[in-house]
């Protein structure tokens, strides 16, 4: 008899995107002739870079005739793409890290996913609330997590950090010892970004505890403020214990192109039984190269281009046009009396709803066509704000602001 993973039976049946799907299919059958406004989902809208479409073309160019055609490429990525990266998101920035600690993936989703397999089951998980649901799920696949509490809203089993209104978003270092710690700045979805010193914290503790830190930066790109760092490499000590995942997705428009990366650092290492240090790079290469077998080799070209002159001025005018979507939201939003956090430096604006962040979901959606993401969905701490993302286009963000204002 073929028996089913059992952990898979504590996951909440309902995954966030899918039932605000189920409600906006209900709201469009209902309501055939009210054009939606989609400010939910964070996938954006423009598209791809100039500078990356011309290298794409170039690349299946490339694909079409025998002599420069290419069948698999390395598993880790093709060296012009892994230098790019080590060279332009890090080493210019002050930030050590290789091009051999690069791994290419079609995803920071299936990376921040699938990271936390080399790791024994028995450990403790630290992810924060709220928080990208993939972390807390993946680990309760993994058997990470006790049964579902529902009272406490929680898996039983996982240390949840809180982020609150009195913390920005921020989470306090966990008050028992833990031993992987997920963290993601600019926060999804509360748009918190942390700074310097907040990170050190996080690194000093990881070091005296043997942790290991999972640091986020998908949303690196919105970062502009030059005091901020983008990157936890720029923490002294943070090649230790800490790998980074990053995405094209949103720093370039690859959402549906699919193009990330993860770093891992020579120097991060994780125990045996016995507490011999093993090295979490090896490890990871042995899965990474087992189990995946790269990025097509039109679409590393294209990443590459992101890297370009035309393409870096390319890049910074899609993520400054999202940006100011970003402050027209938040402005709209405090103007109407709601208070609110991220819209700077990030993408989506997470705002106290003043009520159940579902209601609130239902009253935009039901009274002015206008989709956002109910704030609960991403964790306990979630529950009474919704989040608002940047990614639309600018006429239809005025429109969506003007509705909302007429409801509010
Ligand atoms: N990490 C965070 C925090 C995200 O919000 C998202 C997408 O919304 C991802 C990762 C997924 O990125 P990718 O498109 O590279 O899979």
């Amino acid at each position: 008899m073929i028996k089913i993973n059992e952990n898979y039976q504590k996951l909440q049946a309902s995954y966030l995107f899918s039932n605000i799907a189920k409600r906006v299919n209900a709201f469009q059958q209902a309501n055939p002739d009210k054009p939606l406004i989609k400010l939910g989902i964070g996938d954006v809208t423009r598209a791809l870079p100039d500078a990356c479409v011309k290298a794409f073309h170039l690349a299946v160019d490339e694909m079409a005739q025998d002599v420069t055609f290419r069948g698999y490429g390395p598993e880790q990525g093709y060296d012009f793409l892994r230098e790019a990266i080590a060279r332009h998101d890090f080493q210019a920035r002050g930030a050590r890290v290789e091009a051999d600690e690069v791994f290419v993936s079609d995803g920071a989703k299936c990376d921040s996913g699938n990271f936390q397999e080399i790791f024994s089951t028995d450990i403790i998980v630290a992810i924060p609330d709220p928080v990208y649901p993939v972390y807390v799920d993946t680990n309760v696949m993994a058997g990470r997590s006790g049964a579902w509490n529902a009272e406490q809203g929680r898996y039983e089993g996982l240390v949840y950090l809180d982020g609150n209104r009195d913390n920005g978003f921020i989470p306090d270092l966990p008050d028992r010892p833990v031993d992987l710690i997920y963290l993601c700045f600019p926060n999804n979805p509360a748009g918190s970004t942390a700074t310097r010193e907040q990170l050190k914290l996080w690194v000093d503790y990881a070091r005296a505890n043997k942790s290991l830190i999972l640091f986020d930066a998908a949303y690196e790109a919105f970062v502009q403020d030059e005091n901020l760092p983008r990157s936890i490499y720029e923490v002294e000590g943070a090649r230790e214990v800490a790998i980074e995942f990053r995405s094209f997705s949103k720093t370039a428009g690859f959402t549906g192109t699919r193009c990330a990366f993860t770093v891992v650092p020579k120097e991060c290492m994780a125990y045996t039984e016995v507490g011999e240090p093993v090295s979490v790079h090896a490890l990871w290469n042995r899965r990474h190269t087992t189990k995946f077998n790269s990025v097509s080799y039109p679409v590393q070209r294209a990443a590459e281009a992101v890297y370009s002159a035309e393409g870096q001025a390319q890049v910074k005018e899609l993520v400054g046009y999202y940006l100011s979507n970003a402050k027209y939201i938040r402005e709209k939003m405090e103007a109407l009396g709601y208070d609110c956090i991220g819209g700077v430096n990030s993408p989506y604006i997470w705002i106290d709803s003043k009520c159940d962040s579902w209601e609130f979901f239902d009253r935009l959606l039901n009274e002015a066509a206008v989709v956002c993401t109910p704030g609960a969905g991403f964790g306990k701490c979630g529950e009474g704000y919704i989040r608002i993302s940047a990614f639309n286009s600018f006429d239809k963000v005025v429109e969506a602001m003007e509705r909302i204002g007429r409801i509010l």
